[in-house]
């Protein structure tokens, strides 16, 4: 069967069954809106006065609601809900080793403020990627620990990695005739430690002033740091790297000394 439509006095619902439909559908459509939990979209339409002749809702599409487990980590479609996502994440760190799950406990850290239960039941994982905003709490955590996104056209699927994703305020790597199909959140290394913190006017239920989110690996058996990410959201116009503090902190003891260097680069920056 064809997708099915709902023609409005404004706007045309179109809800296609299969991947392929909702591909052609974007190619036809590039600047048709892809709504899944329409909790960004629907305070852009009703607050903002924005419009979206063509909407394109593909949230039962199987390949959007998939779960995969990898060798890599676990595959998320695009539209599995932050609840689903959530659930998910748990049930895998209470079955695997904990140092294989440092990322899957930061992404659970950020979700447990993120909203409240009913946005969290139907907003998507990819709704909050693909919307971009500096101040997204999920963000800066798939940026530092190098989530890669799989997206989708006509032409087949390619993937980009969190850290090219962000192009500018609201801007990202996906074309118009493009979708976001997945999200790989990576299993994390014996050595690799991950957090995220969230800093909000209220605890619960509030927009951040600032997220950030720290990946850092150590040499083996050691406090010497080998790899770090740190990611800010709040800072500028997208969700950014600190890569020249981070670059500063490699080699170095994991201490107070640290501390002060990576604070003196922060403030500088
Ligand atoms: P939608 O509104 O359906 O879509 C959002 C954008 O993503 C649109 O531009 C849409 O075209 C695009 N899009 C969606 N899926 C795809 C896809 N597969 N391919 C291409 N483009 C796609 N955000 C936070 O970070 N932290 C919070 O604490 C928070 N709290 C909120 C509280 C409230 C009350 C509300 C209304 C929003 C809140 N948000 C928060 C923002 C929002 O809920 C999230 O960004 C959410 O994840 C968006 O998902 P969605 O499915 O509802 O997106």
């Amino acid at each position: 069967p064809g997708p099915l439509r709902f023609q409005g006095e404004r706007v045309e619902w179109l809800q296609p069954s299969t991947l392929e439909q909702l591909l052609v559908l974007k190619e036809q459509h590039p600047q048709a809106k892809v709504v899944v939990g329409n909790t960004e979209v629907g305070i852009e339409v009703k607050f903002k006065n924005m419009l979206y002749p063509v909407i394109l809702a593909p949230a039962f599409i199987p390949e959007l609601q998939e779960i995969q487990h990898t060798p890599q980590g676990i595959v998320f479609g695009a539209a599995c809900s932050l609840t689903c996502v959530g659930e998910e994440l748990k049930r895998a760190v209470a079955t695997s080793p904990a140092h294989q799950t440092q990322v899957f406990q930061a992404v659970l850290e950020q979700l447990r403020w993120f909203a409240g239960l009913q946005i969290r039941n139907v907003a998507a994982l990819g709704g909050n990627i693909m919307t971009a905003s500096p101040i997204s709490d999920l963000n800066p955590v798939l940026q530092a620990t190098g989530c890669t996104l799989t997206l989708a056209s006509t032409a087949g699927l390619h993937q980009v990695q969190m850290d090219r994703f962000f192009l500018g305020y609201r801007r990202t790597a996906v074309q118009p005739h493009e979708i976001l199909l997945s999200v790989l959140i990576p299993y994390s290394t014996k050595w690799q430690f991950v957090s995220a913190f969230k800093q909000s006017p209220r605890r619960e239920d509030d927009i951040s002033i600032v997220t950030t989110a720290m990946n850092v690996t150590f040499m083996p058996g050691t406090s010497v740091v080998k790899e770090l990410k740190l990611s800010y959201g709040g800072m500028g116009p997208t969700t950014v790297l600190a890569e020249t503090t981070a670059s500063k902190l490699v080699g170095r003891l994991w201490g107070e000394e640290l501390l002060e260097v990576a604070c003196q680069s922060l403030a500088r920056r």
